[in-house]
């Protein structure tokens, strides 16, 4: 019998072997053209989950890309942990941008390149050979299952409804993604908030047709006008939303939760250089990390209406329109907030405006606390690895899935991120730290350990 960590250091060429072969796959699901490559994704996983050890294998087809499930139960009285991943990746155009052909993988300056090296064929991988390496050392200290969808690139059509299907059969005490990344290099963090998202597209009628600025001017509303002024009243000069009851179910900042993200420490001089900002602005009372992580926003994604060819054309427009989109936080719901924002925009139109409103996508916020005793194991397990503590963060994106698991499984979902922010995740030379590939894996099996050693869920 052997180590975990033996086990990984004596096979560690062959896993990496191994993962290249995944990578040399095509899995890219949004093109129909990759249908049968992403379908092999799929069957390679269960093969690969298979081979460490994993029971009940299961491919499960859908409308679109399959769903592979595996798990391990054989620990009573412990904690089941449920893996989210993607075997999924993005599209690789521009081609001519990659130093090397995209599903070819290869090794240069410890850096494993690849598409979906680091998202997420890389990191999931881990959890498969962590997995692996703890079976071949005995027994699983917990119960675990794997849930790994093949359509995360386009938006996880399918993986919904399998979740409220499946409830009974994926239940768990956690649920870990590695889909995310370090704060930076060498420095672990969790991260313990998405923001939701909702969005709406706004037109404004003021006539039936553009109108003369000669024969009418001055007389007749003017739709770009009254769209400029009514898009006015959604701030207020301290750059709050000024939309009625917005801020319901935003949680107020706790002084721990504050002192947490400060750990951050983002130099904004250097921000405002990297981005060509004269200044950053924003809600008052607030820092940068604050203002873009765990409080919610509202802003305009477009605006257009009226003459803007060559030169000058005296028109009055009849119609003016714009996008906007607000991020979430905490308990807002995103139906009830689009809701406000239109009857805000109603109630502000001046006279002589119609307004159509669309509305959009809604997305719910997640966020956990990070008192959590999962996420507490899981900064310890990253401090084995890394030698320093994962701090917890919260990141202004949405993901709608990790919410739509937290709702429907009702379990705290661990985002213990392995690749780093600049890996070209999405765009050529995508790859993955093969440093992190090692720590990544010995944090998960260190995770595993510590939270089987707890007493039962
Ligand atoms: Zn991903």
């Amino acid at each position: 019998m052997t180590s975990p960590h033996t086990y990984l250091n004596h096979h560690r060429e062959r896993h990496l072997q191994e993962l290249s072969e995944w990578l040399s796959i095509p899995s890219v699901s949004a093109l129909s053209a990759h249908k049968a490559d992403t379908a092999r994704a799929a069957e390679w996983l269960a093969e690969a989950l298979e081979r460490a050890g994993l029971e009940h294998v299961e491919v499960r087809q859908t409308a679109g890309h399959p769903i592979v499930y595996a798990d391990h139960l054989h620990a009573p009285g412990k904690p089941t942990v449920l893996v989210y991943g993607h075997y999924d990746v993005q599209p690789v155009d521009p081609l001519h941008l990659w130093t090397t052909p995209p599903f070819e993988p290869q090794v240069r300056g410890g850096k494993l390149y690849a598409r979906g090296a680091t998202d997420d064929k890389g990191q999931l991988f881990l959890h498969i050979k962590a997995a692996e390496a703890l079976l071949a050392a005995g027994e699983l200290p917990v119960n675990l299952k794997f849930c790994i969808e093949g359509e995360e690139e386009v938006a996880s059509p399918n993986l919904p409804p399998y979740l409220a299907q499946e409830r009974e059969r994926l239940a768990c005490d956690a649920i870990l993604i590695s889909d995310s990344s370090l704060l930076e290099p060498g420095r672990p963090s969790i991260c313990t908030g998405l923001r939701g998202l909702c969005s709406l597209e706004l037109t404004l009628r003021t006539a039936a047709t553009d109108l003369h600025s000669g024969l009418y001017g001055g007389g007749v509303p003017n739709a770009l006008h009254a769209l400029v002024a009514l898009l006015a009243t959604l701030r207020d000069e301290q750059g709050r939303i000024a939309v009625d009851g917005f801020y319901e179910g935003v949680p107020e900042l706790t002084a721990d939760l504050r002192a947490e993200l400060a750990k951050q420490d983002v130099d904004e001089t250097m921000l405002q250089g990297e981005l060509g900002l004269q200044a950053l602005v924003g809600e008052a009372g607030y820092t940068f990390v604050e203002r873009t992580g765990a409080r919610p926003t509202l802003e305009l994604n477009g605006v257009w209406g009226g003459f803007q060819g060559e030169g000058t054309k005296t028109v009055i427009p009849k119609e003016a329109h714009a996008k906007i989109t607000c991020r979430l936080v905490g308990q807002q719901d995103p139906a009830q907030v689009l809701e406000r924002v239109a009857r805000h925009l109603r109630a502000h139109a001046g006279p002589g405006a119609e307004l159509a409103i669309a509305p959009g996508e809604q997305a719910p916020a997640f966020s956990i606390d990070p008192g959590h005793p999962v996420l507490q194991l899981a900064a310890d397990a990253y401090e084995a690895a890394y030698g320093t503590r994962a701090i917890f963060t919260k990141d202004g994106g949405s993901i709608p899935i990790v919410a739509a698991f937290a709702q429907e499984l009702r379990a705290p979902v661990v985002l213990m991120g392995f690749g780093l922010p600049t890996e070209n995740l999405h765009a050529p030379d995508e790859h993955f730290h093969l440093d992190n590939y090692d720590k990544g894996l010995q944090t998960i099996v260190r995770y595993l350990e510590l939270l089987g050693s707890q007493s039962p869920a």
